[in-house]
């Protein structure tokens, strides 16, 4: 056969924000598109009868993006006898998704705005986002193989990696030779319909890939029909058992259920940690990107004898965040997603109020849908009865012979998503890292992202259930299910 074309792995360059020439031409690349407006509708490989338009908002109170035409029933239908394997070549397969990556590259300024003005993303955001969206693009080319896909799978991504998560799932997918029917999450339709025109541009046939934009009502359908051979995705843990349960009742028994699902993470510091860098880890893991990352820390345990100052240096460092419009870069903290997200957060910073749990928290600008980062007291994470998806830290504390306690407790919510420690001792890491059960253990750092490649990311337990995305086991995933042999 054909000499297989097997492409060097390397990870996006991205851009050095530190670096203000680069900083002018992002400037510049982005600006056409601060009053821009985009539709999106479903791209289907037949006719479509969309719904009506919808407006896309903008959750910083700006001008909106622009309109959405949700998939119709008939859509879905549509979508389902019309879907065809990808049936190119291996090499082509790859050559194709390559072309893409360098097409996403080109198209930043376009990218980061709509990222900016759809999902609230401030400009390091937007950053780390294109890069592992071109990452997984990549990654999954190289680690294609001949093996059989799966046939049609179903792809339903979160907003709040808009387009690293759309990107991986769908061209995972697509890497296997799968038929692709991708529904983006509701809030952030726009630059999901960027991605599919760029496939589509790069040489991906619409049979292959299609695009159903809408909400819950869409992706039900599109996980509850018998011709549906395998379903990625990634979202709340509720969605995913919602999904599960509609599979079991429509799918074949066999059809495989990717899902990276919530968490309800946490963090150790015990008293010999480095408090500057603690503090710094807290903030960048429970406030960046308005903690709406599902790695990021929901509860801190500090160890008792260092409490009191720790707690006063990050109420510190927290009152020192400046909170607007992302599109700026002097924000630290841009705003949540949506209306009814901020109202659940606020609710639940206002209970703790009542109760007296409030150590700090920080008052939210005017417009749009910001909500000030806060900081709680609780006496364990077993109080935590739900992932809290915004800017609030709830912090505990432990004394020295309470840590396997601790341990039990975090393992005992069930999630297993991220970890962080912060300690001196090397027997504590080690000790530590062997009992907790979580899919990503960050030791003295953050404990937000994830490397393409170098450090796949995903959960166990209620958070997931495997494969890591951006690792060796993924891909496999995505063949037909007697030919899912992981890649040596
Ligand atoms: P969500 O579960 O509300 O929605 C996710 C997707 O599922 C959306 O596209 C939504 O329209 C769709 N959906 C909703 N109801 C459905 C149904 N009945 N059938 C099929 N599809 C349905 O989650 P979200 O609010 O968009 O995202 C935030 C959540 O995602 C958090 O829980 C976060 O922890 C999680 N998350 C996990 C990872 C990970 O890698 N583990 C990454 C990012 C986000």
């Amino acid at each position: 056969g054909p000499e297989v074309f097997q492409p060097q792995r390397a990870n996006a360059k991205g851009f050095d924000l530190a670096h203000s020439p680069t900083l002018a031409a992002i400037e510049e690349a982005r600006a056409p598109y601060a009053e821009a407006t985009w539709d999106a509708a479903p791209i289907l490989a037949g006719p479509s009868a969309p719904e009506a338009a919808e407006a896309v908002t903008n959750p910083t109170g700006g001008t909106s993006p622009g309109t959405v035409r949700p998939a119709s029933e008939a859509d879905v239908a549509t979508a389902l006898d019309n879907a065809a394997l990808w049936d190119a070549s291996l090499n082509t397969r790859r050559a194709t998704l390559l072309r893409a990556a360098d097409m996403l590259e080109e198209r930043y300024g376009e990218i980061f705005a709509i990222l900016a003005r759809e999902a609230g993303k401030g400009l390091p955001d937007c950053v780390a986002e294109l890069r592992e969206a071109v990452d997984f693009l990549r990654y999954y080319a190289g680690q294609a193989t001949n093996t059989p896909p799966a046939g049609i799978f179903t792809c339903i991504s979160p907003w709040n990696f808009p387009l690293a998560i759309f990107c991986g799932q769908v061209t995972a997918a697509l890497a296997a030779g799968n038929a692709v029917l991708a529904k983006p999450a509701e809030q952030t339709p726009l630059i999901a319909k960027l991605a599919v025109d760029v496939l589509h541009e790069a040489g991906v046939p619409r049979s292959a890939l299609q695009l159903l934009p809408g909400g819950g009502k869409v992706g039900a359908a599109l996980t509850s029909d018998a011709r549906i051979n395998g379903v990625a995705f990634t979202g709340s843990t509720a969605t995913a058992l919602r999904i599960r349960a509609a599979m079991a009742e429509y799918c074949a028994p066999g059809t495989p259920l990717i899902a990276e699902t919530g968490g309800l993470n946490a963090m150790i510091v015990d008293s010999t940690a480095l408090p500057e860098q603690a503090v710094q880890a807290i903030v960048e893991s429970a406030f960046q990107s308005a903690g709406q990352r599902c790695s990021a820390v929901r509860c801190l345990y500090v160890q008792e004898d260092i409490a009191e100052d720790l707690i006063r240096m990050l109420t510190g460092a927290m009152q020192a965040l400046k909170m607007g419009d992302p599109w700026h870069l002097s924000t630290d903290v841009g705003p949540v997603i949506d209306a009814q997200a901020r109202e659940g957060i606020i609710e639940h910073i206002e209970t703790a109020r009542a109760e007296g749990r409030v150590i700090a928290d920080l008052k939210a600008p005017k417009g749009g849908t910001f909500v000030g980062p806060a900081i709680l007291r609780v006496n364990s994470i077993a109080d935590m009865q739900r992932e809290i998806f915004g800017p609030v830290l709830h912090v505990a504390t432990f004394k020295s012979h309470e840590l396997d306690a601790v341990i039990d407790a975090i393992n005992a919510t069930g999630y297993g998503l991220t970890f962080g420690l912060h300690t001196r001792i090397d027997d504590r890491v080690q000790h530590v890292s062997e009992r907790i059960e979580a899919g990503n253990i960050y030791v003295n750092r953050n404990q937000i992202g994830a490397i393409v490649g170098s450090q796949p990311f995903g959960g166990e337990g209620l958070s997931g259930t495997g494969p890591k995305a951006g690792g060796p086991n993924y891909l496999p995933r995505f063949s037909a299910p007697d030919h899912q042999d992981c890649a040596g």
